[in-house]
């Protein structure tokens, strides 16, 4: 068996203690034979030595790879209701461009160290790419139905996505996409789909409250003058439309919570069998110039995980890019709790963790190296960049 080893200025294992001047040996597959700190490193033979710290790889815990041909496209600072708009006009696009904005997103996750997504699918865009993939997919189909009327259509659609990803992937699921978009017919529909891996935006924006707690707001007005009879969504608050409609043998991810108060967030997330709150920090800054309060999340003990969300609303995918945002933003939180976020917790919520998100022997769970690091303040800096050794 050939081994490989890699040394580093530092080594994050994640499910332990940093480990200073630290060597990681894996064979050929990528397994994790050991990690450690070597009493007299000269005495090692074939060690490649590398300047920065060494990661495992990252898990998106949430993306929306077939926007990525909208890149640049919607301008920052609209607010979530014109964004969801734009991406409705947005989404008819030649098949050509959209298929290679999604190949050229997968390599850049590929290239920026990430080894599993949770990727929500509205459509089969993404499914040839993701088969030829070395990232580790769970492919949660969308569905979005304002009215009573369009349920059972919303539902027939999402039946036929998911028969396609469900054929080649494990644990596809049919998700709801938020509180306010999704009808009591169509919650009704779902509910035998609605068990395991699931996943809701939430509290992305204050509209979302507006509408379901006091029947106005821009996105009740929208959809008060487009439908005729509607009616919004039984609960009273978004968290509670969640609370009627989830089973609690669900594993919800509940993503963006960008407006959703932290204790809310901790009493909805005592209801579910595991639950884990994603945020997505580029994608907040770009939408609404706002991001949750992660440290009362963190104090709170939430299951915390990081997306990217899509390009539409996000400069990259890379998941380096959004540790650094949040670090940068919150002083009080350190990388190795943040780099948690991004790496195991993501890996436990979609159900990878056997094999992936932290470097622990017998996982593989890949090697990423991350250079101009800040050895002081035991961070990564502006300068950073990420790739990855295996
Ligand atoms: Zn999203």
């Amino acid at each position: 068996m050939s081994i490989r080893r890699f040394a580093a200025n530092y080594v994050f294992p994640v499910d332990e203690a940093p480990i200073k001047n630290g060597i990681v040996e894996v064979d050929e597959q990528g397994s994790i034979l050991s990690v450690y700190a070597p009493s007299n490193p000269d005495a090692l033979h074939s060690t490649e030595f590398h300047n920065g710290a060494i990661v495992p790889g990252f898990v998106n815990a949430h993306c929306h790879l077939e926007l990525s041909h909208m890149h640049g496209r919607i301008a920052k600072g609209l607010g979530l209701t014109e964004f969801v708009r734009h991406i409705g006009q947005q989404r008819q696009a030649p098949a050509e461009q959209i298929t290679q904005a999604i190949d050229n997103a997968i390599g850049q996750m590929h290239q920026t160290g990430t080894v599993a997504v949770a990727d929500i699918c509205n459509t089969t865009h993404t499914l040839r790419t993701k088969q030829q993939s070395d990232i580790a997919f769970r492919n949660l189909v969308e569905v979005f139905g304002i009215h009573a009327d369009e349920a059972q259509k919303a539902y027939a659609n999402a039946l036929s996505t998911h028969k396609a990803f469900a054929a080649q992937f494990a644990d596809t699921a049919i998700v709801p996409h938020a509180p306010y978009s999704v009808s009591d017919r169509l919650w009704q529909l779902l509910r035998p789909h609605l068990h395991g891996l699931t996943s809701i935006h939430l509290g992305e924006c204050m509209a979302e409250y507006e509408l379901i707690e006091r029947q106005q707001g821009e996105l009740y007005n929208r959809y008060n003058h487009i439908y005729t009879n509607y009616s919004v969504p039984t609960g009273g608050t978004p968290e509670k439309v969640i609370e009627r409609n989830l089973p609690a043998n669900c594993r919800p991810l509940l993503v963006h919570c960008t407006y959703t108060h932290p204790k809310t967030l901790h009493t909805l997330s005592q209801r579910f069998a595991q639950t884990t709150v994603v945020t997505c920090p580029e994608s907040n800054l770009y939408l609404e110039g706002r991001l949750p309060n992660l440290p009362e999340w963190q104090r709170l003990q939430l299951h915390i995980a990081i997306g990217t969300d899509s390009l539409a609303s996000a400069s990259t995918l890379s998941m380096l890019h959004n540790i650094n945002l949040i670090l940068d933003a919150f002083s009080t939180l350190h990388f190795t709790e943040v780099l948690r976020w991004a790496t195991l917790n993501g890996a436990v919520a979609l159900g990878f963790d056997t094999y992936l998100g932290s470097i622990t022997i017998g996982k593989r769970p890949g090697l990423c190296l991350i250079d101009h690091f800040d050895f002081t303040h035991l961070r990564p800096t502006a300068q950073s960049g990420v790739r990855k050794l295996m």
